[in-house]
């Protein structure tokens, strides 16, 4: 049997309610692959805002994106996704259908620069703002290693205190259950 990854199933997720004109958030960009799916996923007539922290990153998606139809439709930002209210154009608020978050570090990059819990909670509270009635964030956390076993907590936490009439929340676990184990929470806005 073939084991479908948190990521996969991410955008699992993400593919039954974004579709072709919708606007997207890509709040941790690193080595675009997700930023490239939100752009397939809205095409040429939608919008995906990509945010990261660092410039490397930044540059080596775009520069992946020069080669890529639909290209027009995204803009990369090199800045905190703790600052996306601010960011994103007034027009968009609330008409945001997607937020993904991919915590931790960038594969193949410098391991010292993580994510970190108070960014990323002021992010996922400007984010319960940004989306649309029925949107969703999606927030793959890794607890296995050093700062990501607070910032995973701190998510759950987070998750926890949200209005259960506005939000509903999903927390999908790696099928080896350990504590260590990537999780991949899932939140939609009701109404
Ligand atoms: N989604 C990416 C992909 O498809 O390749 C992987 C993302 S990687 C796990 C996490 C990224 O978050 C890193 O590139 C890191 O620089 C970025 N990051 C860390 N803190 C951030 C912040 N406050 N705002 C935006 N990006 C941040």
């Amino acid at each position: 049997m073939q084991r479908i990854s948190l990521v996969d199933t991410a955008h699992n997720f993400i593919k039954e309610i974004l579709h072709s004109g919708a606007i997207a958030i890509d709040a941790t960009v690193g080595n675009g692959h997700d930023t490239l799916f939100l752009v397939k996923q809205v095409g040429p007539s939608g919008q995906v805002f990509g945010f990261d922290i660092q410039q490397t990153a930044i540059a080596s998606t775009r520069a992946k994106f020069l080669q890529t139809p639909g290209m027009q439709c995204l803009t990369l930002i090199h800045a905190s996704h703790a600052d996306m209210s601010e960011k994103i154009p007034v027009n968009y608020h609330g008409n945001i259908s997607v937020i993904m978050f991919n915590l931790g570090y960038l594969p193949g990059g410098d391991k010292n620069i993580i994510t970190c819990t108070d960014s990323t909670i002021t992010a996922l509270h400007c984010s319960c703002e940004l989306i649309s009635s029925q949107g969703i964030i999606t927030v793959m956390a890794y607890p296995g290693h050093p700062g990501g076993d607070l910032e995973t907590a701190q998510v759950k936490s987070w998750c926890e205190q949200l209005d259960k009439d506005r939000f509903k929340v999903d927390i999908i676990y790696s099928a080896d259950n350990k504590d260590s184990a990537p999780r991949l929470f899932v939140i939609q806005k009701r109404h």
